[in-house]
């Protein structure tokens, strides 16, 4: 009797010991696990904006799409410059349908005065701000309408657009596309411009000039007060999906196409240059230190009706001249942070800033931390600037991410209850290094581990039960993941 009566006082300290054990087992694990810390990924910012001197460089008013009476515009040559120039315009690109401007004053008709040019370079009347012309300027449109600058070329029956871009280049000139929407449907608002604007054999078509050619630097992305160009962002966006993770920038203006000068001063181009000049200029189109204004953005709302109500019509209609003295978003800084992984755009006249990534708005305010949407941000983001009465671009960004280095493990040696991960450490102190262990597979979730001791070896990693784990070892520093190794599987106990 008293044999049995210590039996099952022995049986029931052996289940509470085995009971104990595996509880302060789980216990342990449990404790060593700590709370995932937000290690961040680290990415390269690829900034439009970075030689830019925010303080000291100029920032310069450009019209890069006009028409005269030596097309289709209704007015003179002279009379289309004197406008711009009183509109406070430096730029400006004179650029008739087929027909070559090689400059302001050598035109067939309505030519600016020789003298007259001179005193508006040097900016006479005006403060010594002057307006340059941007010589040999064409609108190329034999095909899909393409503006080309610098080259002494005018397009001729049997060209297609890839040869018109080509031989501009050729001749040593660079060139941008024209109100896609108008050949695309995009410049449809509404789902029939999604839809065109999305479709894959669209984007194709341009994704193959872009690629084929480095002197085709962008495209239009406000046409005429937006009617030609209702979703061309959406174009925008699609193509730079493409061409981004490929380091190829494709550049948005913005352009009034003015064939008046009742339709000009509606959408333009901020160049950001140290100076005004033609070289300047080409720089700046070419690496795109520049935003893009609009005053009009009708998929945004952006003075989309005329305060009657009614739809606003096309530019050069004086039902529209309101707008020109309403205040549209500027940009007077834009700071890239490398090592925090941010975008700070300092802008004035605006309400909001839109942060854009793959065509989707994912983020509002002015500064974007790029590690708050690692999931919803590839290889580019962009910017807009919003107010009840115009919209500001920035270019896109490139972003990259840095992968992390692998970290090579050279062995596994299990022991009881304890495993030593072996890799080539970089002190034995272990600083930096973390352990993520996963006790549901390969695949499973793996939460990081802190019961580790460091050596000259690689990670000790203690308070293990015998079973099977997964783990993987990462350097980071600060928050930023340096290095990582693959999963291994570890097998305490065997
Ligand atoms: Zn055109
Ligand atoms: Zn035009």
């Amino acid at each position: 009797m008293k044999t049995q009566q210590n039996w099952v006082k022995i049986s029931t300290l052996l289940m509470l010991l085995s009971f104990l054990s595996s509880a302060f087992s789980l216990t342990t694990f449990a404790a060593n696990v700590q709370q995932p810390t937000q290690y961040e990924k680290s990415y390269t910012i690829v900034s439009p904006y970075e030689d830019v001197d925010w303080e000291n460089y100029g920032q310069y008013k450009a019209d890069f799409h006009a028409h005269s009476t030596n097309s289709d515009g209704g007015n003179l040559t002279k009379d289309m410059v004197e406008d711009h120039y009183s509109k406070g315009y430096d730029i400006l690109a004179m650029t008739d349908h087929n027909y070559l401007t090689k400059s302001w004053d050598k035109v067939t008709e309505g030519a600016i005065d020789s003298a007259r040019e001179a005193e508006i370079v040097a900016g006479v009347d005006r403060d010594g701000k002057g307006m340059i012309d941007i010589y040999n300027s064409d609108e190329q449109s034999i095909t899909d309408h393409i503006n080309s600058f610098f080259a002494d070329f005018n397009n001729s029956t049997g060209a297609t657009m890839a040869s018109t871009i080509q031989t501009v280049e050729e001749m040593g000139g660079i060139t941008h596309i024209n109100h896609a929407g108008r050949y695309t449907g995009g410049r449809q608002g509404g789902e029939a411009g999604i839809a065109a604007s999305n479709d894959p054999a669209t984007i194709q078509k341009y994704v193959d000039l872009f690629a084929a050619y480095s002197s085709c630097v962008g495209m239009e992305i406000i046409n005429k007060i937006d009617n030609e160009s209702r979703s061309d962002r959406i174009l925008w966006d699609n193509i730079l999906k493409e061409m981004m993770p490929n380091g190829r920038f494709v550049w948005g203006f913005s352009n009034d196409d003015t064939h008046s000068i009742n339709a000009t001063g509606y959408s333009w181009n901020i160049m950001l240059m140290p100076s005004l000049s033609q070289e300047a200029t080409r720089k700046a189109m070419e690496t795109g230190a520049f935003y893009a204004v609009s005053r009009v953005s009708r998929p945004d709302g952006i003075n989309a009706t005329l305060p009657d109500g009614s739809s606003t019509p096309g530019s050069g209609t004086s039902s529209t001249l309101y707008l020109l003295d309403q205040t549209t978003p500027s940009i007077s800084n834009i700071v890239v942070n490398q090592k925090d992984n941010t975008i700070t755009i300092n802008g004035q006249d605006h309400d909001t800033i839109e942060w854009i990534a793959d065509g989707v708005v994912i983020a509002t305010g002015a500064t974007l931390d790029l590690n708050d949407y690692e999931n919803e941000i590839n290889s580019y983001v962009r910017a807009q600037l919003k107010s009840s009465t115009g919209i500001a671009f920035t270019q896109p960004f490139g972003v990259k991410e840095n992968k992390p280095a692998t970290i090579s493990i050279t062995s596994i040696e299990n022991g009881n209850k304890q495993a030593n991960v072996n890799f080539d450490i970089r002190s034995a102190n272990g600083k930096g290094y973390v352990v993520y262990l996963s006790e549901s597979g390969n695949e499973g979730t793996y939460a990081p581990y802190s019961d580790v001791n460091y050596n000259s070896k690689g990670a000790h990693i203690k308070g293990l039960e015998n079973k099977e784990y997964y783990a993987y070892i990462m350097y980071v520093e600060g928050n930023t993941i340096i290095e990582k190794s693959e999963p291994v599987l570890l097998n305490p106990g065997k």
